[in-house]
């Protein structure tokens, strides 16, 4: 339906994996989307960026006058009295205290999917960014993305076909260990820990994340497919550092953990950038 919308983060992307893979032609369904955008993220972990993300601001292209790829200058996802209103037109208005809660008081049924701890429901504070959804769903750890979509389609096919929906999947193939199902290396260690260590390398990181994001883009073939005509925001919520000043991973703030893919289609409409 053209009034559906798909929200996927592709946790810990950084924006030099996606875009070498994007390059190489190996992202076929995600980059039939629309370009890619090189975005910086509101924050530097999960739940920063997720909580600015439920408020409408995603990440947005620097410098770039462009509603929807700009936050700035015009909101896809625009709360009513939640910061500057700008050229807000082509997006989502929304009421509520959220933009999950804002999309079911439009009368969408709003389903959701996170694969990191910052989504386990079981915590007093990871059961905060999926609480406002009517369903949500908890992987249990960052390699279950097939579950995770089996999940999603059941819950799919539960809907009146005439009810609009607000889909939500957080991936975690693509966040530390970089692991996915059937990966032809061990889960763990990872080659990205927090504060470095001689376990720590930069290019295997690189390899495995690429890998895995190549892995992810095949297995969301079929959800990308039913959202085609739809409204379809793609990012990552931060990035990781591999080394750069001597740091590791995220929760830190740094060009690598903040610079991110994004990529939009509205409508079915691809958003690049002067459109
Ligand atoms: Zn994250």
């Amino acid at each position: 339906m053209k009034e559906d919308v798909l929200f996927i983060s592709l946790d810990s992307c950084r924006y030099d994996t996606f875009e070498a893979a994007y390059v190489a032609g190996m992202l076929p369904h995600l980059a039939g989307i629309a370009p890619l955008h090189r975005a910086q993220a509101p924050s530097h972990f999960t739940y920063g960026s997720h909580a600015a993300f439920w408020m409408g601001f995603t990440p947005g292209v620097e410098g770039c006058g462009d509603p929807l790829l700009n936050p700035k200058a015009g909101k896809l996802f625009r709360m009513a009295f939640s910061g500057h209103h700008s050229r807000d037109q082509q997006g989502f208005s929304l009421d509520g205290a959220n933009v999950i809660d804002g999309f079911r008081r439009l009368g969408y049924r709003t389903i959701g999917s996170g694969a990191v701890d910052w989504f386990d429901p079981s915590t007093e504070t990871g059961a905060v960014l999926g609480e406002p959804f009517e369903r949500f769903h908890f992987a249990g750890n960052t390699w279950s993305l097939s579950k995770q979509l089996e999940w999603l389609t059941a819950e799919l096919a539960d809907g009146a076909d005439d009810q609009p929906v607000f889909v939500f999947l957080n991936v975690g193939e693509t966040h530390v260990p970089y692991w996915h199902e059937g990966a032809d290396w061990p889960c763990r260690p990872s080659p990205c820990i927090a504060f470095g260590g001689d376990r720590c390398d930069a290019h295997e990181s690189a390899r495995r994340q690429r890998a895995c994001l190549e892995w992810v883009d095949a297995q969301l073939a079929s959800l990308l497919k039913r959202f085609s005509e739809s409204t379809v925001l793609i990012c990552a919520d931060h990035g990781d550092c591999w080394g750069e000043d001597g740091l590791w991973e995220h929760g830190i703030s740094h060009p690598a953990t903040l610079t991110v893919p994004l990529l939009m289609q509205l409508r079915g409409e691809p958003i690049a950038q002067g459109s």
